[in-house]
C-alpha cells in the first residue's frame, strides 16, 4: 500500500475519533486533512478539493449534513464521495442518502476494516466518477469540433456550402413574408486553375484564405460570407437593393484586384481578379424558390465572365426600373 496518494478530508468534533481516523488513514499512505468543526471543513475542502470526504453527521454550530449538503451544491465537488459518520442508535439514517445525498455511512464505535473498506470503495467509485467526467469532456470537445465542421469550411474559415444553403432558405422566408429585397452575389475567381498551375496548389490555398478575408471585411455584419464550394463564394445580403449589392461586389473586385495575394514584399506577387454575379428577390418576380435566386445569380456570373471577366454582372430583372 503505497500508491494511495489520495487527499481524504476527516471532519469530526471528538478527538477520539478524528485522531483514531488520521492514524488508521495515514497508516495507509492517504494524505488526510483534519478538521475540528463543520466550518473548518469547508473552509479546507474549498482551499483543496479532497477525493474524499468523512463527516461527523453531529458537530457545533455548522453540522456535517450542512456541510454534505453545501457542498454537494458546488460543481467541484458533485464527483466527491462523500461518507457521513453517525451513531449506531440514530434513525433517519436513510435521510442521508435521501436529503443530503451522501454516498455512505459509518456508524461509530468506528472499526478498522470497516472504515478500510468503505474507504477504497468509495475511492473506486471516485475513480469511475473521474473516469465518466473526462468521456464527458472528451465527447463535448467532439461535439464542438462537429458543430464546427458541419457549419464551417476547414480551409477558409468561412461558412460552408451547407450552412449558406440553411440560412439562404431561412433568409429567403424572411425576404418573402416581409416583402424586403434579398440580394445574392456569387464571386468566382478568374482563371485560378492556372494560379494553381503557376504557384502549386499550397499557394492556391493561401490565396483563397486571403481572398475569403477580403470578403469578410468588404461586408457588413449581417451579410452571410460563405465558400459555396472550390474557388466560388457568396455573399448573402438581407435587406439589400441589387444595386447596394453591385456596390460591395465591385468593393470586393476591386479590392482583389490590387491585393498581393500570398503577402506584401514578394518579388512576384501574385495577382487574381474575381468576377461576380448579382441578383435580388423577389424584385425579379420570377424568383420563386431559394434555388432560383442561385441560379439567377450563377447565370448574372456567367454573362460577368464571357464579357471579359474582372466584373460584376447585375441580372436585370433584379433592377426595379427594368420591370
Ligand atoms: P474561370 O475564369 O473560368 O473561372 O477559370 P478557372 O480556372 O477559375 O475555373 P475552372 O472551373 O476551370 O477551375 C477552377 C480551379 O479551381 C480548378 C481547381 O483545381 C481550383 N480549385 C478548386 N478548389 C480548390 C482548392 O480548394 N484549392 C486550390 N488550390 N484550388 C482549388
Ligand atoms: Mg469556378
Ligand atoms: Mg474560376
Amino acid at each position: 500500500m503505497s500508491d494511495n496518494h489520495y487527499k481524504i478530508l476527516v471532519a469530526d468534533d471528538g478527538e477520539d475519533n478524528l485522531g483514531l481516523l488520521r492514524e488508521w488513514l495515514s497508516s495507509q499512505d492517504y494524505y488526510v486533512r483534519c478538521a475540528r468543526d463543520g466550518r473548518e471543513a469547508l473552509e479546507l475542502a474549498r482551499q483543496d478539493p479532497p477525493d474524499l470526504i468523512l463527516l461527523d453527521k453531529v458537530m457545533p454550530e455548522v453540522d456535517g449534513l450542512s456541510v454534505a449538503r453545501q457542498l454537494k451544491k458546488e460543481e467541484r465537488f458533485s464527483s466527491v464521495p462523500i461518507i457521513v459518520l453517525t451513531g449506531r442508535e440514530d434513525t433517519r439514517r436513510h435521510a442521508i442518502f435521501d436529503e443530503i445525498g451522501a454516498d455512505d455511512l459509518l456508524t461509530k464505535p468506528l472499526v478498522y476494516e470497516e472504515v478500510e473498506t468503505r474507504v477504497r470503495t468509495m475511492l473506486k467509485k471516485r475513480e469511475v466518477f473521474r473516469a465518466l467526467e473526462r468521456a464527458n469532456e472528451e465527447l463535448r470537445h467532439a461535439n464542438e469540433r462537429m458543430a464546427r465542421l458541419i457549419q464551417f469550411d476547414e480551409k477558409t474559415h468561412l461558412y460552408n456550402y451547407r450552412h449558406f444553403m440553411e440560412r439562404l432558405a431561412d433568409e429567403f422566408k424572411r425576404a418573402r413574408r416581409y416583402g424586403n429585397p434579398l440580394t445574392l452575389a456569387i464571386f468566382d475567381i478568374d482563371h485560378f486553375k492556372s494560379v494553381n498551375d503557376r504557384y502549386g496548389h499550397v499557394a492556391g490555398d493561401e490565396a483563397l484564405r486571403d481572398f475569403g478575408q477580403i470578403m469578410v471585411h468588404s461586408a457588413r455584419e449581417t451579410d452571410l460570407i460563405a465558400r459555396y464550394g472550390g474557388e466560388e463564394f457568396t455573399s448573402l445580403l438581407p435587406q439589400t437593393t441589387a444595386a447596394q449589392g453591385q456596390r460591395l461586389a465591385d468593393r470586393v473586385r476591386r479590392t482583389t484586384a490590387g491585393h498581393d495575394f500570398l503577402g506584401p514584399g514578394r518579388s512576384d506577387p501574385i495577382r487574381i481578379t474575381v468576377s461576380a454575379g448579382v441578383a435580388t428577390f423577389p424584385i425579379n418576380d420570377r424568383i420563386q424558390k431559394p434555388e432560383e435566386l442561385v441560379q439567377a445569380a450563377d447565370m448574372a456570373l456567367y454573362r460577368a465572365k464571357e464579357a471579359g471577366r474582372n466584373r460584376t454582372y447585375v441580372d436585370q430583372r433584379s433592377l426595379p426600373e427594368a420591370r
